[in-house]
């Protein structure tokens, strides 16, 4: 759409709405620099509160940090609804007591504060309910984000809080309770969720603007980056975060991180649109948290360091709260796995296709993830110092293929390893037909050996047996999954023996072998920190497959004993 016909179909209205609150509204909770409705101290959401109100448009979504300023939005959107625009109105958060709480501790006084509002509340006092006021002139409901509260109602105005939290499915309810309405109106609020949640779509379906500033050195404007900030290489986190200036992304001026500076850059802001609708009548507004000019730059940079230092001991859960709650970004799995590039042997894939050896080898093993109706298999050859080489990682589709695989790579087949946690007993009979080992992940920390009444622990269990199908018995053994997990990270990560890939192994490998981090969580019954290792990514094959070839190694003692 060409500026001036968005010009055109919007300017009857703009501004209007946000001068109404501006002059009405009086806010009545402790918001100590905002006494009364105002958008100069957060001029990023009078934008959003005007196209609100303009019946050309379907869908809003307000989309930024933590202490953006919604929560006052709303209730100024809701105050000028009751007064001057209406329409039956549904205000959806995440859960019914969520909304409630906050209609009768916030909500419901600001109505009575405004004399607009306050004339038109019902006197009967069965009318102003826990989950609706009925006035006389329209319905106001709240629910939470559930099926039974986004049933049946038609609705002009929609509000939806906290969107992020809403479960699957529950944004089409939602706008189902529209009923086609020519002037109906949504909005979906909220700090970012996950890329390709319903939120994320809803959000991308939306004309996007982007809070920007207008740099006072050369007039460029932009949106506020994080990536524009920079700060000292020396010192503590706190030292580094408390020497950041921002950066123009044109003209490369800096700017200090004080309180005048932020305002006035603030002060210059205005919505750029940055890429056309999806869906015609959808809006999206983004900003992030350098735009809340009373809060320091210095904080964010702080936070952001930190999350990197608790990100390299591979717990991604501090970016993740950074990246949705601040910048108003949505959080990609992937972001979490940001690992160096794994050595690349002097070699490729086709040297050793024949079975050659690597330099000082001291043994192979060929080790196979197993999937429904297909394998995944890995070959790594060792050598004694524990420092290895990936020959060859891919996709397999028959037991036929992988015997002939471990044949061409002169893999002995005792050092072949196969995991038995999925379709158990076909995998025993395959164990059984080539003469394989079974290995099976466990959520034990260690195994007990006793070997001429010595006993020794170990994160691999004694071989067992067991009976397959096919009467014979199979050979298998359990690893202590986490622990194992954490020496291939070491390996991974550079910090451990050389661990090194040959050229030209698949692509999938790489993206593959990325796919865990260790997350913290909270033990249910004693409430302490603890981690664990998370998938991260869906296909995670290459991972399962190297973390058997560091069973093996351990197994075979390369690791030592
Ligand atoms: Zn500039």
């Amino acid at each position: 759409m060409s500026q001036a016909f968005r010009d055109a179909i919007t300017a009857p209205n703009t501004r209007a709405p946000a001068e109404w609150c501006a002059d009405n509204v009086r806010l009545v909770y402790g918001s100590a620099l905002a006494p009364t409705f105002s958008t100069a101290m957060s001029p990023w959401v009078e934008e959003p509160l005007n196209e609100f109100f303009d019946n050309a448009n379907r869908e809003i979504v307000f989309l930024g940090p933590v202490g953006g300023g919604k929560t006052t939005m709303i209730e100024a959107m809701l105050s000028h609804i009751v007064a001057e625009d209406n329409g039956p109105t549904l205000v959806t958060g995440q859960t019914d007591s969520d909304v409630r709480d906050w209609a009768e501790s916030r909500m419901w006084p600001v109505f009575n504060a405004n004399e607009a509002t306050s004339s038109m509340l019902p006197s009967r006092r069965d009318k102003v309910r826990k989950d609706a006021i009925m006035f006389d002139h329209m319905p106001l409901y709240l629910t939470g984000a559930n099926m039974s509260g986004l049933q049946s109602k038609s609705i002009r105005f929609l509000i939806g809080d906290e969107a992020w939290m809403w479960e699957t499915g529950m944004i089409a309810e939602f706008r189902e309770r529209m009923h086609r309405r020519w002037n109906g109106r949504r909005l979906l609020t909220g700090q970012a969720s996950f890329v390709d949640d319903d939120y994320h779509r809803a959000f991308k379906a939306g004309e996007l603007r982007e809070w920007s500033f207008e740099c006072p050195e050369c007039g460029a404007v932009q949106p506020f980056i994080f990536k524009q900030l920079r700060w000292p290489e020396e010192g503590t986190n706190a030292e580094r975060a408390a020497g950041c200036r921002y950066h123009c992304a044109a003209c490369d001026a800096g700017f200090d991180d004080n309180v005048a500076t932020r305002r006035d850059l603030v002060q210059s802001g205005r919505y750029v649109v940055k890429r056309a609708a999806e869906m015609p009548g959808h809006i999206s507004f983004h900003f992030n948290v350098l735009t809340l000019w009373r809060a320091s730059w210095a904080d964010t940079v702080a936070a952001w360091l930190n999350a990197q230092d608790t990100l390299r001991r591979g717990d991604s859960t501090e970016l993740e709260k950074l990246i949705q709650k601040q910048l108003a970004e949505f959080w990609d799995g992937e972001m979490s796995i940001n690992r160096p590039a794994i050595d690349e042997f002097d070699g490729r894939v086709e040297d050793y296709a024949d079975g050659a050896e690597i330099d000082d080898e001291a043994r192979r093993f060929l080790t196979i993830d197993v999937q429904r109706d297909h394998y995944w298999a890995a070959i790594r050859a060792w050598r004694a110092d524990a420092s290895s080489v990936l020959l060859w990682y891919g996709r397999v589709n028959t037991e036929e293929t992988l015997e002939e695989l471990r044949q061409k790579y002169n893999v002995p087949t005792e050092h072949t390893y196969i995991d038995t946690g999925y379709d158990t007993g076909r995998i025993y009979d395959i164990i059984c037909r080539y003469g394989w080992c079974g290995i099976r992940g466990d959520k034990a920390r260690r195994f007990q050996h006793s070997r001429k009444g010595r006993k020794t622990d170990k994160l691999y269990s004694p071989i067992k047996t067991a009976l397959a199908p096919c009467a014979a018995r199979a050979r298998y053994f359990f690893v202590a999954t986490d622990p194992i997990k954490d020496i291939l990270a070491r390996l991974r990560g550079g910090e451990g023996a050389k661990w090194e890939v040959v050229g030209g192994v698949t692509k999938a490998y790489a993206s593959q072998v990325d796919s865990e981090a260790r997350e913290e969580f909270l033990a249910p019954k004693t409430n302490q920190p603890q981690s664990h290792w998370v998938k991260k990514k869906r296909d995670n094959h290459a991972w399962d497959c190297e973390v058997y070839q560091v069973a093996a190694a351990l197994v075979w003692r390369l690791f030592g004993d």
